[in-house]
């Protein structure tokens, strides 16, 4: 868990710094008195990710959208952030991209949404929808990094580059990368293009409709 222990060496060395300290060198937390696992169900990982405060996000949320589906799900999809109606709902991807998202996992895999599982890299909304820093998202990785651990999907679908990049730590354009299949631990990440980014050049749908079929491929549907 030395993901969660940077988070938490991280949180408390800002509020040293909004306390005005510039350098210091206190041993900002005692490795004996924390107990940096996390839970092994993913209902109590969710339950802590409820009650998470560990960076700014955690102040401008409404609700903190952990994910939704079938635990059980060979397929994880993951996006970069709530935005707004994913806020308010406590869901990812109910708003505009959310129901193209929709159409792609019904109309192309042919499987129900609730047969697969959706999640984002990180599980506050940035205010302003704005990409999250990459202070945010190393904070946040610790929960995704448990979720995966736990629903031990076949495949990972990236959703645009945010995604792709947190979740690899490759930093390739994703215009590149899309459709492209990566082995990574025990699973298979093929990054493909974000719906919001379809939303607005609707011409490339056709390249996530050909990434989708690879993935109808590998799942042997
Ligand atoms: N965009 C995302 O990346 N995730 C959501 O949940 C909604 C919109």
């Amino acid at each position: 868990m030395k993901n969660l222990k940077n988070a938490l060496l991280l949180k408390q060395l800002y509020q040293l710094k909004q306390l005005g300290y510039k350098y210091t060198s206190v041993t900002p937390y005692k490795d004996e008195e924390q107990d940096f696992t996390l839970p092994n169900t993913l209902e109590s990982l969710e339950k802590q990710a409820q009650e998470c405060h560990l960076c700014e996000l955690s102040k401008t949320r409404q609700k903190v959208v952990f994910g939704e589906g079938d635990p059980n799900a060979d397929i994880l999809f993951i996006g970069e952030a709530p935005g707004a109606m994913e806020d308010s709902s406590g869901k990812p991807f109910v708003g505009r991209s959310g129901e193209l998202l929709t159409k792609m996992i019904e109309n192309v895999l042919h499987v129900p949404r609730s047969d697969v599982y959706i999640t984002n890299i990180v599980k506050c909304r940035p205010p302003n929808n704005e990409t999250p820093t990459p202070t945010q998202a190393h904070t946040c990785q610790p929960y995704l990094m448990k979720q995966i651990e736990l629903m031990r999907p076949k495949l990972i679908v990236t959703l645009g580059a945010t995604a792709y990049h947190y979740l690899t730590g490759d930093d390739t354009e994703i215009s590149k990368v899309r459709g492209t299949i990566h082995t990574q631990n025990d699973y298979t990440v093929i990054p493909t293009y974000h719906p919001s980014y379809l939303l607005r050049n609707p011409s490339a749908k056709k390249e996530v409709f050909d990434d989708l079929l690879k993935v109808k491929e590998l799942m042997g549907k």
